[in-house]
């Protein structure tokens, strides 16, 4: 097919230990997953979680440079286990759900704090605290054929050498299964999906020149190093 403009590549992520790439489709991300984290961002730890989405021309696939983004002065790191889906279906039993998972990786779901305020603010949606450029890095994915489906684990974040996130996968309020069959209630959940399982507590601020290196036991590590807005 002919196109009156040059067609852009699919996004993709890089896959642990094979030469093929893992395309990405649609990313779905997952709010106050983790009671603490449902806690520090005003509530009481016991809502139900609720999902969002970002736009797959947001990844940054295996990290690297992140620039400052526009138009905030409270630019957040939240550090989440990716789950990458590699069978479709709808109304997905949670019983079932892992055989839908193609693997996982280690993902930042970066966020303009201070519009994503301003959004609940006045009601107003979420896109612009949550999906801008470069808002979505994630590592390579590790294949669930060689690490299984990690339920438990340390998932961690140190900026510049400091802890500033440590939990364990296990305190999530809703499960991978679990969010993979809400999921597929309201969307026919596609090959290529991903989605961001929630963020545990300890959220805050970064600014150029801040390394940050985050990791989840068993599925691997993601570097990122803030430089100056565009
Ligand atoms: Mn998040």
């Amino acid at each position: 097919m002919a196109h009156v403009i040059p067609v852009w590549e699919i996004p993709s992520l890089a896959v642990k230990d094979a030469k093929e790439r893992f395309p990405v489709r649609r990313i779905f991300c997952v709010g106050r997953n983790y009671v603490e984290h449902q806690k520090e961002m005003g509530g009481d730890g016991r809502e139900t979680p609720f999902f969002f989405i970002k736009s797959e021309f947001s990844l940054v696939p295996g990290g690297g440079e992140l620039h400052y983004p526009a138009r905030t002065a409270n630019f957040h790191y939240e550090t989440e286990m990716v789950v990458a889906i590699g069978k479709g279906g709808r109304r997905i039993e949670p019983k079932r759900a892992n055989e839908h998972v193609f693997g996982y990786g280690v993902g930042l779901d970066m966020t303009r704090r201070d519009l994503q305020q301003l959004g609940k603010d006045n009601g107003r949606p979420w896109d612009f605290g949550k999906n801008f450029d470069e808002s979505a890095p994630c590592s390579a994915l590790a294949p669930a054929a060689k690490i299984g489906h990690p339920a438990k684990g340390a998932i961690w974040l140190k900026v510049n050498g400091k802890e500033r996130q440590k939990a364990d996968l296990s305190d999530m309020i809703w499960s991978v299964p679990e969010q993979i069959a809400f999921l597929s209630e309201y969307y026919t959940l596609e090959p290529g999906d991903i989605i961001y399982s929630g963020t545990p507590a300890g959220v805050g601020p970064v600014k150029s020149g801040d390394d940050l290196q985050a990791g989840i036991e068993g599925v691997g590590e993601l570097k990122v190093k803030i430089v100056p807005a565009l």
